[in-house]
């Protein structure tokens, strides 16, 4: 359950050998409680909402989207199949059957194995934007995203982690009063270390 999920902190981010870069964002004490690094199966997290990285069909694939529709039955492939289908960047919602979560978010990342351009960023962000907007929507209020993208669909996790980070920080600055917490769920250590560098730039201390 969420409050298994320790929060990240900001200065947590000061004991470890990280570049202090200038942040354009601000301090905010309210978004700092609402932040966790998780790393492990999205497919465990007993919370709201878990975002899947799915593909335009939604009929299910490889990766995280495969560990999902494993995990939560066949019924979430039949209601995938009503949804015809979802655009690139768009978010569409369903239950979570056999998951723990209530509710799985399909997403759809852009492809980026031909290189990353505006097309691509832009995407990527519309992804974390449109799945917490889904959320917030349906009022789930803790949402557990994986790397969206950055596995078969080859978009650079140094590079996407900065569109996960300021996505969710400029969501949050918005809307903070529908959310209770968001969680970057990663899977390989490198992600990990990627995000708890990257954090301080986004959610800074101080
Ligand atoms: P995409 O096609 O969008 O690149 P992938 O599923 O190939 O999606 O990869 C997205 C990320 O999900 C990768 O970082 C991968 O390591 C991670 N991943 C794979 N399985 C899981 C899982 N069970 N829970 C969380 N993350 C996962």
């Amino acid at each position: 359950a969420l409050n298994e999920i320790p929060l990240w902190t900001p200065t947590a981010g000061q004991t470890r050998r990280i570049s202090h870069k200038p942040s354009r964002y601000g301090r905010n004490e309210k978004l700092d409680q609402k932040i966790s690094v998780h790393d492990g199966d999205i497919t465990k997290l007993e919370i709201d909402a878990i975002v899947n990285a799915a593909n335009n069909t939604l009929l299910g694939g490889g990766g995280v989207d495969g560990a999902i529709h494993r995990a939560a039955g066949p019924m979430l492939k039949k209601e995938c199949a009503s949804l015809n289908g979802c655009e690139t960047g768009e978010a569409k919602i369903t239950c979570g059957y056999g998951l723990p979560a209530k509710y799985v978010i399909h997403t759809v990342g852009p492809i980026a194995r031909g290189g990353v351009g505006e097309e691509q960023r832009e995407a990527l962000r519309s992804c974390y934007r449109n799945s917490l907007k889904m959320a917030t929507e349906n009022g789930a209020r803790s949402v557990a995203f994986p790397c969206i993208s950055t596995g078969i669909y080859g978009y650079p996790p140094e590079q996407a982690v900065h569109e996960a980070l300021a996505t969710v920080r400029e969501y949050l600055d918005a809307h903070h009063d529908k959310l209770d917490r968001v969680i970057f769920c990663v899977f390989l250590p490198k992600d990990k270390e990627l995000y708890l560098q990257n954090l301080p730039l986004y959610f800074p201390a101080g």
